[in-house]
C-alpha cells in the first residue's frame, strides 16, 4: 500500500489551535542555512506538515498523524510537540 492510501485510512478532526510550535524561529534560519533545504523536520514528516516560504517554517498541524517523528528529528529540539486535545487529532477509519 502506498503512503497516500495509508493516509486516506485516517480520518481527521481538526483542533482549533495547533499542537504543534516551534520554540524559536530564528533557530529555523540557522537550520536552514546549516542543512539546507528540506531541514530535517521537512523531510522526516510523512504528511507534508511543515513547509519553508519567506524564510519562515510553516506548519499545517491539521495534517499531522502524531508519530512524534519530527520533535525526534529536529537537531534543535525546536519542536513543542503534544498530543491533540481529546477527541481531535486522528482516529483510524478501520480498526
Ligand atoms: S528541524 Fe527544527 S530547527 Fe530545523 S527547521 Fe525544523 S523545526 Fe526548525
Ligand atoms: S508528528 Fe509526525 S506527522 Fe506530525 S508533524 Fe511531526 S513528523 Fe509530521
Amino acid at each position: 500500500m502506498r503512503l497516500e492510501e495509508k493516509l486516506y485510512t485516517l480520518r481527521y478532526k481538526k483542533d482549533e489551535e495547533s499542537h504543534l510550535s516551534i520554540n524559536d524561529v530564528d533557530k529555523c534560519i540557522e537550520c536552514e542555512k546549516e542543512n539546507g533545504n528540506p531541514m530535517p523536520c521537512i523531510s522526516i514528516c510523512p504528511a507534508n506538515v511543515y513547509s519553508w516560504e519567506d524564510n519562515k517554517i510553516v506548519i499545517g498541524y491539521e495534517n499531522c498523524v502524531e508519530c512524534g517523528a519530527c520533535r525526534i528529528a529536529c537537531p534543535y529540539e525546536n519542536i513543542h510537540w503534544e498530543y491533540p486535545k481529546f477527541g481531535k487529532g486522528i482516529a483510524l477509519r478501520y480498526g
